[in-house]
C-alpha cells in the first residue's frame, strides 16, 4: 500500500452532472457574481426529484402506502416545496414563515405538516385556520391546540410525536414527544372526549442515524397502534422522520485515510492536516487520542433509498417478521420527512476570491468574499475539496500548486471557511470562483448570519432545459 506522506488529503466529492455543466462556463458564472454579489447559492430541482423518485421507487416496492414530507428547514428556497407538491408529495414546516408561504404558494393542507417545536397561539391559528396537521409534542400544545380549535369551531388532524424508545434496555434519549405509556394515554383521552382534534397517527424524528434505532422505534410504535386498536383507535399513519444518511464522497479509502492522517496530525506524527492542527472534535490528553471527530458522517455506503431500505427490512426480534410486514399487515401510511437527503445534489455555494496572504506562521490564506455562516452546519468542517475556476489564461501550470486555508469576511481569528488545508492546481488569483458542491442540504441556509451588515447570499436556479440561471 502507498504511504501517504503528501500533506494533502484529497476528499473528492461526488458531482452531479448539473454542476458540471454549470461550472464549465465559468465566464457566465462570473458575469453571475459580478451582477449579484459574491456568495452565491445555485440550486437544481432535478436531483431534488430524483431522490424524491428513489424513496418512492423502495415504497412501492415494499407496497407500503406513503407519503414523503420535505423538511424544509433544510433549505430555504421555497421552490423545492412547491416541486414536492407537484410531484404528490409533501412538505414538513417547522415554523409560521415555512407554513404560511407553502398556504400561500397554494400547497393544499393535505399536503403539510406542521412539526415546529415551538407552536404559539398564531402558528396555532394558522395551522387550524387551513386544516393543517399539527403534530403535538406535549400536553401544553395540545391543551393549545384544543384551545384554538374550540375557538374557531373547526376540527383540525392531529398526530402525537413520541420519544424515549428503548433500545437494548437502554432509553434513548430525547426532549421530544411523549413516551409510549404517556402517548396512550393522550390519545385515549383526545379521542374519547368532547373536542376538535382527530387523532390521525403516530410520529417520531430520532437524532442521529441509526437504522437499528429506527427499525426497533417502528417496532413500538407498531406496539402501541396494536394497544391502541384494542380500544376500537384507528392508527392511520405512522410518521418516522428524516435523518436519512447521504453520501457525499466518491472515495471510501480517502474518508478512512483522512481519519487516519487526522489522528496522526493531532499526535504531531505528520504536518497537520487543519488549520493550526484543529482536532476537529477529537480529544487529546497526555499524548493520546480520544473520541471521533465531531463531524457529519460524510461518506456512507448504505445510503438514500438504501437507508430506507434498510429500515423496512430490519426484521423485527419481537414479531419475527420483517418491519415492512408488520406496517403492511395494518394497513399503515408511513409519512418520511427527509431534509437533507432530499438536498443531496441540488445545490452549490459559489465564492469570488478577494486576497491571498501569509499568516504569521507562514500559512497560505486565501480571503473569499463570502462569510463562515454561509456554508456552516453542526459538523465541525465540511469535508469535501472545493472546486477552483481559475481565470488565469496561462493554463494549467504545475509550478502554480499550492495549499493553503480558505479565510472569510467576518472579523475572528476563527473565521475559517474550511478548517482543512486545500490545495489548488494553480495558485488563486484575484477573482477567481472557488465553488463548494453539494451545500443545498443546512450548509447555505441553516446557520447564515446578517453580522456585520452583509447580505445573505443571492439564491438562483439552474434550469436543466435551457442551461439557465435564474432567480428562483
Ligand atoms: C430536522 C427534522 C427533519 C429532517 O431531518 P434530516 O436529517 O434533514 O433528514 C425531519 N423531521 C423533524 C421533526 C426534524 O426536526
Amino acid at each position: 500500500m502507498k504511504r501517504i506522506t503528501d500533506d494533502f488529503i484529497p476528499l473528492t466529492p461526488i458531482i452531479h452532472d448539473w454542476i458540471t455543466d454549470t461550472i464549465q462556463n465559468k465566464a457566465h458564472l462570473k458575469k453571475i457574481i459580478e451582477k449579484e454579489g459574491s456568495p452565491i447559492n445555485i440550486h437544481c430541482l432535478d436531483p431534488f426529484v430524483e431522490n424524491l423518485n428513489k424513496y418512492q421507487r423502495v415504497f412501492e416496492q415494499y407496497h407500503i402506502k406513503h407519503k414523503i414530507y420535505f423538511a424544509r428547514k433544510a433549505n430555504k428556497s421555497l421552490a423545492f416545496a412547491v416541486k414536492a407538491n407537484k410531484e404528490h408529495q409533501g412538505v414538513d414546516t417547522a415554523s409560521y414563515r415555512e407554513l404560511k408561504q407553502c398556504l400561500d404558494a397554494g400547497i393544499p393542507s393535505e399536503a403539510l405538516l406542521l412539526t415546529a417545536a415551538i407552536k404559539n397561539r398564531k402558528l396555532m391559528e394558522l395551522a387550524v385556520d387551513n386544516r393543517v396537521t399539527v403534530v403535538l409534542d406535549n400536553i401544553d400544545e395540545l391543551e393549545l391546540l384544543k384551545d384554538v380549535a374550540a375557538e374557531k369551531q373547526r376540527t383540525v388532524p392531529v398526530m402525537i410525536r413520541l420519544g424515549g424508545f428503548e433500545h437494548s434496555g437502554i432509553k434513548m434519549h430525547s426532549r421530544f414527544g411523549f413516551s409510549l405509556d404517556e402517548a396512550f394515554g393522550v390519545i385515549l383521552t383526545v379521542t374519547e372526549n368532547e373536542n376538535r382534534l382527530q387523532y390521525k397517527g403516530l410520529h417520531f424524528h430520532l437524532n442521529g442515524y441509526s437504522i437499528e434505532e429506527r427499525a426497533v422505534a417502528i417496532e413500538q410504535s407498531i406496539g402501541l397502534v396494536d394497544r391502541l386498536s384494542a380500544h376500537n383507535i384507528t392508527t392511520y399513519s405512522l410518521d418516522i422522520g428524516g435523518g436519512f444518511l447521504i453520501n457525499y464522497l466518491s472515495d471510501k479509502k480517502q474518508w478512512e485515510v483522512f481519519h487516519e492522517e487526522l489522528k496522526k496530525a493531532i499526535l504531531t506524527l505528520r504536518k497537520p492536516i487543519t488549520y493550526r492542527n484543529d482536532t476537529l472534535g477529537v480529544v487529546k490528553i497526555d499524548g493520546n487520542v480520544y473520541g471521533e471527530p465531531k463531524i457529519y458522517p460524510y461518506y456512507n455506503e448504505v445510503h438514500k433509498d438504501k437507508f430506507l431500505e434498510s429500515i423496512l427490512t430490519s426484521r423485527s426480534e419481537e414479531y419475527k417478521k420483517p418491519i415492512y410486514q408488520l406496517i403492511n399487515d395494518r394497513q399503515l401510511t408511513i409519512h418520511i420527512e427527509p431534509g437533507r437527503s432530499l438536498m443531496d445534489q441540488a445545490g452549490i455555494t459559489v465564492a469570488k476570491v478577494a486576497f491571498r496572504k501569509k499568516d504569521s506562521e507562514g500559512n497560505l490564506m486565501i480571503g473569499l468574499e463570502m462569510n463562515h455562516s454561509q456554508l456552516k452546519s453542526s459538523s465541525a468542517d465540511f469535508l469535501l475539496d472545493p472546486m477552483h475556476l481559475s481565470f488565469n489564461k496561462s493554463g494549467d501550470n504545475e509550478s502554480g500548486c499550492c495549499e493553503g486555508f480558505l479565510v472569510g469576511a467576518y472579523c475572528l481569528e476563527q473565521e475559517l471557511i474550511l478548517k482543512r488545508k486545500i490545495r489548488f492546481s494553480q495558485y488563486p488569483e484575484i477573482g477567481d470562483l472557488i465553488v463548494f458542491p453539494n451545500t443545498a442540504g443546512y450548509m447555505m441556509h441553516f446557520f447564515e448570519s446578517e453580522a456585520h451588515l452583509f447580505e445573505l447570499a443571492k439564491n438562483l436556479f439552474y434550469c436543466t432545459d435551457r442551461g439557465e440561471i435564474k432567480d428562483e
